[in-house]
């Protein structure tokens, strides 16, 4: 700090001034709680809350991220409006997001000041059954993404009144920083621009992993894919790299339909229920797709999608459910006679750390889409009007750009 800078000022409080000044710089970041404008979800059915609120320095495995995009995904919006339960209120939203790693805690290994990175809505802990056998998206940890606190069970953030606020999917990327574990950052190359990396974050990896990894599409093979937002979408393009020749895409929004055509379908419907089913049949011979896959609403979905699907096929399901959903109408007779596979799908059925850096290597080998999936940008503070676009079927995908 110059000389000059500790000259006395009449305008300001001499009591603060020195905090004030130390932190316009970057390197007194570190250990030290700073502010950061959040959205926050309060309570079910209410609007995300922008707030500013304390974030504490990064712990001993953990980094601090200057969050530079995030995507609006499907899945908050299940929390926001109450669909999906989280364990604590309030809580940052944001799961699909990538930035600049800012400051490391003294245990971190392979992630350094100043990488890019993405962050997953999966930690990799790397000690349990299933990160031990490279299988990161079944990582023990996972079920712990909507408790609320860091994968070391403590708190990071604080709201004005001083009560803990938690990061969902230990992310918490609705914010101009986050602290995360360093189980949740996978370093990416600096040349990928951050609202096409904050994509591979979770959509783009759902969707073309549940094709690839999750149904294995062959070539020749026939899909359905119901329901074409973000993971719908990236499913339609995973099946083409896949090299199926009939992409059925069916989907209520006309601008989900007219995209689909571009990103791989030779088909699109309209088409709900037993209207789908005798279209889906009519297009295959009679016999049903070889693999399907429920992207939305599957309580209402995933039954005309079985009836779709072919002897043997494959059923996937990405989408999720209100919690209250329970059962699922199939009846177990023609399960096993049409000796069909219903599976569920998270991530792309594949580690994270291992697809994002493949998928960005395919968008740069110009074989994946990733700049057409985003449909509009938006500043924090918009991120209400983001879901609203969102809810009316106005997006593919709504991202959030930070300032730099
Ligand atoms: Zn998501
Ligand atoms: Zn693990």
């Amino acid at each position: 700090m110059a000389a000059g800078d500790r000259r006395p000022n009449p305008s300001t409080n001499d009591r603060l001034r020195p905090r004030r000044q130390v932190a316009r710089r970057p390197a007194p970041l570190h250990g030290r709680t700073v502010q950061t404008l959040a959205a926050l979800f309060r309570r079910p059915g209410a609007p995300a809350s922008i707030e500013t609120i304390a974030l504490d320095a990064p712990g001993p495995t953990e980094a601090l991220v200057r969050v530079v995009a995030a995507g609006l995904c499907h899945t908050d919006y299940h929390v926001m409006r109450g669909d999906r339960r989280v364990a604590m209120t309030p809580m940052v939203l944001g799961h699909e997001a990538a930035g600049i790693v800012e400051q490391v805690g003294a245990q971190v290994a392979g992630v350094a000041v100043g990488d890019h990175v993405v962050l997953t809505f999966i930690p990799g802990c790397g000690v349990c059954h299933w990160c031990g056998k490279g299988l990161h998206h079944l990582c023990a940890q996972g079920p712990r993404i909507t408790q609320g606190p860091q994968l070391d069970g403590t708190y990071r953030r604080r709201d004005h009144a001083g009560a803990d606020v938690g990061a969902f999917c230990m992310v918490g990327g609705f914010a101009e920083r986050t602290v995360v574990d360093q189980a949740s950052l996978v370093v990416i190359e600096k040349a990928i621009p951050f609202d096409l990396a904050s994509l591979v974050a979770c959509c783009v990896p759902a969707g073309v992993g549940a094709a690839r990894n999750r149904a294995r599409v062959a070539k020749g093979d026939s899909v359905l894919v119901v329901g074409c937002g973000g993971d719908g979408m990236n499913v339609v393009q995973g099946a083409k790299l896949c090299g199926a020749t009939t992409i059925i895409a069916a989907d209520i929004a006309p601008l989900k339909r007219d995209l689909a055509r571009d990103f791989g379908a030779t088909h699109v419907l309209d088409a709900e229920g037993d209207t789908l089913v005798a279209a889906v049949l009519k297009l295959t011979e009679g016999r049903g797709v070889d693999h399907s896959f429920v992207c939305i609403d599957p309580p209402n979905t995933l039954p005309p999608a079985f009836r779709a699907t072919a002897r043997a096929g494959n059923v996937v399901v990405t989408g999720l459910s209100a919690a209250t959903s329970a059962v699922l109408p199939i009846p177990p007779l023609e399960l096993v006679t049409s000796q069909k596979a219903i599976m569920g799908a998270v991530y792309g059925f594949a580690s994270p750390r291992v697809q994002i850096p493949e998928l960005l290597a395919l968008y740069e080998a110009g074989k994946l889409k990733l700049r057409e999936l985003i449909t509009r940008t938006y500043r924090l503070a918009e991120i209400n009007q983001g879901y609203a676009d969102l809810a009316a079927g106005r997006n593919l995908r709504g991202v959030i750009l930070f300032d730099p």
